[in-house]
């Protein structure tokens, strides 16, 4: 960065520095961390205590531009839902009516703005130019921009709600959390693809992986179950959800994942295909699909919903299989059977293994699938003890002799952009 956004970064710290004082004189002692997700459409929001990490509020505004938005806001500790209907013409709206609704003398949990220290914003991506969570300054505003082009749909919601923000809380700190920061520190050999080297230096095209956040803070909260510093365990991370990525964690950094250059690669998915041979792209093509219908076909109609032509939800897809359903059960070993060559081929790439996680959507709930992708790894030393992988909640369910750990472990990425949040902010 250039001298002058070095100075406008030093004076938004005084700036923050003075808010943090101005804070401790009014008496406000506990910092409260808004996260903002913002989609094109929708924001969702969290206020998070940061002393106990307890959710004060949550919720989601919906239909953003669009006739019908409203907000729907828990008011958490009163376990009270409300749900708005007002026009929110754009995300500026969206914001104003969220802060209302978080200091509402009926259904809020704050007195004024004052009290939100600062606010996490999740960014999709931060390609090469982010490696971890940063403060926002107008320099970063315009690193973020160079990053649009990697993701055309996701980014520019996210910058719009940065920007809404900023103009409504001009003096709150703003930090930006990315889904692909965890993975930066990946070696060159991992993040690579065997395409002319022009084709990074010019297009950036490489690994980049998502779910960072959740990768992030499932393999800290590993260590935190298993005793041990991060440095000090190689953990492999699966987060299986509607998305899924693997990821493998030596020493707290990542060191390889399986989404790539877009979220498609790695194990099938809900409707994703998942790695398969790039030529069948220019097959496609060459018998007459669009490169439009070719994305369409590999993003939203494959993956577990194309190959059992059941559902993309693993319930019915389970439900489906013990019905007698063979596409099903089909989709169901092809995702275990990917996952688990995943598990061994990272555990080979870091020289060992201490830990597998399962975390999202199925790795929190289906004991079957992880029971179904850890068979036949005992001789890597991972075991599952049955009646421990039924129990729900954060649980080591690995089998007494076993050598290595399994740990399901819920994932938080509210709270994760929120401890970035506090790091950065106080740090
Ligand atoms: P996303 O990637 O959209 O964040 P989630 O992490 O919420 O997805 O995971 C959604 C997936 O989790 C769905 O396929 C759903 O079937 C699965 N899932 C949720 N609860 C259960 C459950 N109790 N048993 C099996 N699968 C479940």
């Amino acid at each position: 960065m250039g001298d002058i956004a070095n100075q406008m970064a030093l004076s938004l710290i005084l700036k923050i520095k003075d808010k943090i004082i101005a804070r401790k004189q009014k008496g406000i002692k506990t910092m409260k961390i808004l996260v903002i997700n913002a989609g094109s459409s929708s924001l969702k929001y969290q206020l998070i205590n940061m002393d106990n990490h307890e959710v004060l509020a949550k919720g989601l505004c919906e239909r953003i531009g669009i006739d019908g938005s409203n907000l729907q806001h828990t008011n958490v500790a009163r376990d009270e839902k409300t749900k708005i209907e007002k026009p929110m013409k754009d995300h500026g709206d969206a914001i104003a009516m969220v802060i209302d609704a978080l200091v509402d003398e009926k259904i809020g949990v704050i007195k004024s703005m004052d009290e939100i220290g600062a606010v996490g914003h999740r960014v999709v991506h931060g390609a090469e130019e982010f490696a971890d969570s940063c403060m926002v300054t107008d320099a970063v505003m315009k690193a973020l921009e160079k990053c649009t082009p990697l993701a055309p749909l996701h980014n520019p919601p996210n910058i719009i709600g940065i920007e809404a923000c900023k103009k409504i809380m001009p003096n709150t700190p703003m930090v930006g959390v990315f889904d692909t920061a965890f993975h930066q520190s990946m070696p060159a050999k991992a993040f690579m693809y065997a395409l002319p080297y022009e084709c990074y230096e010019k297009d950036r095209i490489r690994k980049y992986g998502f779910h960072g956040t959740s990768h992030k803070y499932v393999s800290q909260k590993a260590a935190e179950v298993l005793g041990k510093k991060p440095e000090d365990l190689k953990i492999i991370t699966c987060h299986l959800g509607n998305g899924s990525s693997i990821s493998a964690v030596d020493g707290g950094k990542c060191v390889d994942t399986s989404m790539g250059f877009t979220p498609l690669d790695g194990v099938p998915m809900g409707t994703r295909t998942g790695s398969m041979d790039p030529a069948v792209v220019t097959y496609l093509i060459n018998k007459g699909m669009s490169s439009k219908e070719v994305d369409s076909l590999m993003n939203k109609q494959s993956g577990v919903q194309g190959v059992s032509g059941v559902s993309s939800d693993f319930r019915d897809l389970t439900a489906a299989a013990n019905d007698g359903n063979d596409r099903a059960r089909l989709a169901l070993d092809m995702f275990t059977y990917q996952v688990k060559k995943y598990i061994g081929s990272y555990a080979a790439a870091m020289g060992g293994v201490d830990a597998v996680v399962f975390t999202a959507g199925v790795g929190e709930n289906d004991a079957a699938t992880r029971a179904a992708i850890v068979d036949g790894l005992e001789f890597m030393g991972v075991k599952i003890d049955d009646s421990k992988n039924r129990t729900r909640g954060t649980v080591d369910i690995s089998a007494d002799e076993a050598a290595v750990k399994t740990l399901v472990i819920p994932t938080n990425e509210e709270l994760m952009i929120a401890i970035d949040t506090q790091r950065l902010v106080e740090g």
